[in-house]
């Protein structure tokens, strides 16, 4: 077999600034060992997200040029609308600012209190927006899905009979939507399976519930299926991709991830009455139905991108991206979630590093030792971001798994980026043992792992 290349040429080159270990351990001392508060100029390769961080292609970059920035009716829009319905089949498209302002819109009109909203797993922003407005966010992703190294093909799949028992149990009426995330972003971006979208909406169409998709690794989540579940070999992903909208309602989407841009989203359904609902708050609060929050250009990118992410070619290099990385740390012996997800590697720091406890916050330890030894920002998902206080002894309460993700960027970094990212795995790896851990030395009541300081144990 041959190397999967790049599917693509380099037009436009933006420099690496390039730094010494000695001068990262200084920057990195300044920043109280928070990798968020480290400026991108001071990174080498940054793996701290797959969002809003690809690199546009030269028909995105002309898309900019012809975008129509009239107020209403722009031509961008009618092109943005109907590059998104002809993947989805939605009768109604609105354009939101990013994904998040999707999820408002629609649960400020569907969540309050007493209501519940099933998923497979919600991604933070989509669980804040339902919780926000008072409903209850529900993961109902199946046990594989938890089981960091269960190889399950689907591991994003929905837990079809708990479904049912918790419609039954807080009743059908207090339940004004089910949900299904694709690629299951807050599970390691694990694929879900056609069969059991499908069953979803059977099962939620026995009470009337209309089933959405958070859609924003849909192109990823169709590959998946187009490798590994029976009968979709050899369908097109675009085809695949329609299918998967076929068995649903509606759907939230972060343009960020899979319409390979930096800043956009929508919020598509067929319930025409609840989408003029949806547009009403958009024109208080986004801007006008056919521009929503946006400029014109950013949706002529968003249409151009929506067609490209479906290639076969980018899809296969994108996927085996994360796929190599996966057996070349196999080989090196350090351990991840598995098996690899659509969009980053996640390292397993709890198998990395079991000297660190996880109040000494295992994962930073690692994400640490990254950025010093190779300029590589990383993301710790772990005791950080996931740990709880217990209210009354102040104990740490730690979240079921320690991770490090390292997230790909669309189309940004070449092969040899990614090998290099390896060669500093495996020497960080090679001394795990000498990783010492972390506590708080400031620390916000919310959202603390945005603006933390550190000092070292
Ligand atoms: C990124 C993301 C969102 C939110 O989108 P933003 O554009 O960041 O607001 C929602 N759901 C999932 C699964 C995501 O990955």
């Amino acid at each position: 077999m041959k190397t999967i290349i790049e599917p693509f040429k380099i037009k436009v080159v933006e420099p690496i600034r390039m730094t010494t270990k000695e001068q990262r351990e200084a920057i990195i001392r300044e920043a109280g060992y928070n990798l968020f508060m480290i400026k991108a100029d001071d990174i080498i390769i940054d793996l701290l997200t797959d969002s809003g961080t690809a690199a546009m292609s030269s028909e995105q970059w002309a898309g900019i040029m012809r975008g129509d920035e009239s107020y209403a009716g722009a031509r961008s829009f009618f092109r943005f609308e109907a590059k998104v319905q002809e993947i989805t089949g939605f009768k109604t498209v609105i354009p939101t600012h990013q994904g998040r302002a999707a999820e408002r819109i629609l649960f400020e009109l569907l969540s309050r209190p007493g209501k519940y909203i099933p998923s497979n797993t919600h991604f933070d922003t989509t669980r804040a927006n339902i919780e926000y407005r008072g409903g209850e966010a529900i993961d109902l992703v199946i046990p594989e899905g938890k089981d960091p190294q269960n190889l399950h093909p689907f591991k994003g799949n929905i837990d079809l009979e708990k479904l049912d028992n918790f419609i039954n149990k807080v009743g059908p009426e207090n339940i004004p939507l089910c949900m299904l995330t694709v690629t299951n972003n807050s599970g390691g971006g694990q694929p879900v399976s056609m069969t059991n979208i499908r069953q979803t909406k059977e099962v939620v169409s026995r009470y009337d519930i209309p089933l959405f998709l958070d859609a924003c690794r849909f192109a990823e989540n169709a590959y998946f299926i187009k490798k590994r579940e029976p009968g979709y070999a050899d369908k097109t992903c675009k085809e695949i991709a329609r299918e998967m909208f076929s068995y649903v309602d509606g759907c939230t989407m972060s343009a960020k991830k899979d319409a390979l841009v930096n800043i956009g989203g929508f919020l598509a359904m067929n319930d025409v009455e609840l989408a003029n609902q949806a547009r009403n708050v958009l024109i208080v609060t986004e801007g006008f139905p056919t521009y929503g929050g946006l400029a014109g250009r950013d949706l002529e990118a968003i249409a151009q991108g929506l067609e490209e992410v479906l290639h076969e070619d980018y899809l296969h290099y994108r996927i085996r991206t994360v796929e190599y990385m996966g057996e070349k740390l196999d080989q090196i012996g350090a351990p991840y979630l598995k098996p690899p997800g659509g969009h980053a590697i996640y390292l397993d720091a709890k198998t990395f590093t079991p000297h660190i406890p996880a109040h000494e916050f295992p994962g930073q330890a690692i994400a640490y030792a990254l950025y010093v030894e190779g300029g590589i920002r990383s993301c710790e998902i772990g005791s950080i971001m996931f740990g709880k206080k217990d209210p009354v002894t102040g104990e740490h309460i730690p979240p079921p798994l320690e991770l490090v993700r390292l997230a790909f960027p669309r189309r940004v970094y070449t092969q040899s980026h990614f090998d290099y990212v390896l060669e500093v795995c495996a020497a960080v790896y090679k001394k795990r043992d000498q990783l010492r851990g972390f506590r708080f030395i400031e620390e916000a009541p919310l959202l603390r792992h945005f603006t933390a300081r550190f000092a070292m144990v």
